[in-house]
């Protein structure tokens, strides 16, 4: 066991976030396993708190995270699964990150667009198969103007009354986003790819801003939007102490939704020789949000999917809530590759829902049909 963990020594920490010192007070470095518990418990830690679980976990602690996790999360949404039907409706995109396979200079990335009728036939297509939550994900692509987007927004609320619409297609101005929730989108999911903006630079081209990225989330979250934010695991440069930073970020952030999953190479852009995110560290960091944040909607994603067989699973068992089933129409669903593998069959595509729900039964949970908004758990801290 790590020393730090056996010694218990006195630590002064001040939270210093917003110009503002927030707290000051004495911190006993507990063992690993009183974190867990404590953080059950307060559904908060300091940085160096996280950080400590993040890097010195042994396999036995980490199994008591997950547990822990899960059993927070059982109290809040019972065995539900939520699902939402993802519709990937184009792969242009004008931005260049660095890790991604859609980015605007790689050549070899096949492009496509669907049109507002395929968008809204695949919305049927969900609809009839229980989904009551449809999620429109794309590059950021001119094609697009705000106003066909508030038309194609407007149409599938006016014959899906009954859904949420969730929105995924970054950086717009206070008042698209404005004009996409009069509309009537829901919820609209902008990962901020990392709370370090140091990091965030090395992660993307100079043109593209982190302040710009947390101006999008607070403007959404100031227009009433369902708001999710999100990172990859193991994104290239990465260290645990950004994951530690990840934590004290969304503990003062307060998304509804969190979307997480390892990074994983594509071979067509700069970071192409890098190595991927792991299962584990994944895993370690569901179980982290589901404890901070033990309302929110936690999917498993496919980037999990992908990196392991059973990583669906794995991630409801650490504490994750949602999953995303891809309602694209399936000739396009290999063109959005965001990395290497990325899996498009099986469970991972809508018509599989009812083998995807066989397998979510066999590990003690049930598939709902049900808009899957956040349950506002009365949480003190
Ligand atoms: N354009 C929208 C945006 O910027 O939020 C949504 C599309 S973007 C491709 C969706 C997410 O895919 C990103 O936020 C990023 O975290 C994830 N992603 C991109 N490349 C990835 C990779 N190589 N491995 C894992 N996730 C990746």
């Amino acid at each position: 066991m790590n020393a730090l963990c056996t010694v218990h020594y006195v630590l002064f920490v001040t939270f210093y976030i917003d110009d503002k010192f927030l707290l000051d007070y004495n911190v006993y470095m507990r063992n690993i396993t009183e974190l867990i518990d404590i953080l059950s418990e307060r559904h908060i830690l300091s940085y160096e708190e996280y950080l400590e679980i993040i890097s010195n976990a042994s396999e036995s602690q980490k199994d008591y995270l997950f547990s822990r996790a899960e059993e927070i999360r059982k109290k809040i949404y019972g065995t539900d699964i939520y699902i939402r039907g993802l519709i990937e409706f184009t792969n242009y995109c004008k931005n260049d990150c660095f890790y991604c396979g859609i980015r605007a200079s790689n050549k070899k990335c096949e492009r496509y667009r669907l049109t507002k009728e395929d968008i809204i036939s695949c919305c049927s297509a969900g609809y009839d198969t229980g989904y009551r939550t449809f999620v429109l994900q794309g590059g950021e692509d001119p094609f697009f103007s705000s106003d066909d987007m508030a038309d194609l927004i407007s149409s599938i609320k006016k014959q899906f009354p009954d859904c949420a619409l969730t929105l995924s297609f970054g950086e717009y101005t206070y008042d698209t986003y404005k004009k996409w929730k009069d509309a009537g989108a829901d919820r609209y999911l902008l990962r901020h790819e990392t709370a370090d903006k140091t990091h965030y630079n090395k992660l993307h081209p100079k043109k593209m801003s982190f302040d710009n990225r947390i101006r999008c989330l607070k403007d959404l979250k100031s227009l009433g939007y369902q708001v999710g934010c999100g990172f990859m695991v193991g994104s290239p440069f990465q260290t645990c102490e950004h994951l530690a930073a990840e934590m004290i970020f969304l503990n003062k952030f307060q998304p509804d939704m969190v979307g997480i999953g390892p990074f994983i190479v594509q071979k067509d852009t700069p970071f192409g020789n890098m190595k991927s995110g792991t299962l584990e560290q994944t895993l370690i960091m569901l179980a982290l949000i589901r404890l901070t944040l033990p309302d929110v909607l936690l999917p498993a994603t496919t980037a999990l999917a992908t990196i392991d067989p059973f990583g669906r699973e794995l991630g409801i068992k650490a504490g994750a809530n949602v999953c995303m089933p891809n309602l694209s129409p399936v000739s396009v669903r290999k063109k959005y590759a965001l990395y290497d593998n990325k899996k498009s069959a099986d469970e991972e595509a809508a018509e599989y829902t009812q083998q995807l729900s066989e397998r979510m039964r066999k590990i003690g949970y049930n598939i709902v049909t049900d808009r899957g908004d956040r349950k506002h758990a009365n949480i003190e801290q």
